[in-house]
């Protein structure tokens, strides 16, 4: 059986170890930290720093923006590939997926009719609306001075 100083210095060699290990982590970390600032630039690195803290785009999802017609509010309609969109057929011209969707206004209820065709990558490569107009993300995200 041990005795309890032997416990106590099994117990002590084990933390010491862990801190070893953790502070050359650590060392391995900062290396790594710096080869990469030497490699993209301080801003490049932030770049990576905040991409690498921003929580995964989920691939499954493509963001629409657009705009009301009738009262000009702006709206993201996030569109799931496996639920909103279904596949074309070879007749239908290079278009590999098409969206038919109809957006409510959530101000003031106007209807907007969307229809987008996409390839096979998912980009788009026709899109028709009524009601409403395509904006841009940055669009989107712009504050309006003005406005409430
Ligand atoms: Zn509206």
């Amino acid at each position: 059986m041990l005795k309890l100083e032997q416990v106590l210095c099994l117990r002590y060699n084990y933390i010491l170890l862990n801190v070893k290990i953790l502070e050359s982590f650590k060392l391995l970390m900062l290396g790594r930290a710096l080869i990469l600032i030497r490699e993209v630039g301080i801003m490049g690195f932030l770049k990576f720093l905040k991409s690498f803290f921003q929580p995964p785009k989920d691939r499954n999802l493509i963001p629409i923006y657009l705009s009301d017609k009738k009262c000009n509010e702006k709206i993201k309609v996030l569109v799931r590939k496996t639920y909103d969109i279904h596949s074309l057929y070879e007749e239908e011209g290079e278009a590999a997926y098409r969206l038919n969707k109809v957006v409510i206004c959530n101000k003031c209820y106007n209807k907007i009719n969307l229809s987008i065709d996409f390839d096979r990558n998912y980009n788009i490569i026709k899109k028709t609306i009524e009601g409403g107009n395509f904006i841009t993300e940055e669009e989107y995200n712009k504050e309006e001075i003005g406005s409430d």
